[in-house]
């Protein structure tokens, strides 16, 4: 891979580049998770819209099942 800082040619699992001396971990982490504590939290509301999109749709399928039922019967 090419070090970000120095584009300099360094070996893919590189750790740290032996030219700049930079460390590879410190960016690929800062470019995929920000903060590890506001990720969590984050990760915890997307799971909660998830479900809460769920219910929704469930809630609404079981009324349009319902109104279905009570347009039969009349
Ligand atoms: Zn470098």
């Amino acid at each position: 891979m090419i070090c970000p800082y120095c584009k300099s040619e360094i070996p893919d699992d590189a750790k740290k580049c032996m030219h700049c001396g930079e460390w590879m971990e410190d960016a690929y982490k800062s470019q995929k998770e920000p903060e590890g504590c506001f990720s969590f939290l984050g990760e915890t509301i997307t799971n909660l819209l998830f479900w809460a999109f769920i219910l929704l749709i469930a809630g609404i399928a079981v009324f349009a099942f319902l109104d279905y039922n009570d347009m039969i019967s009349w």
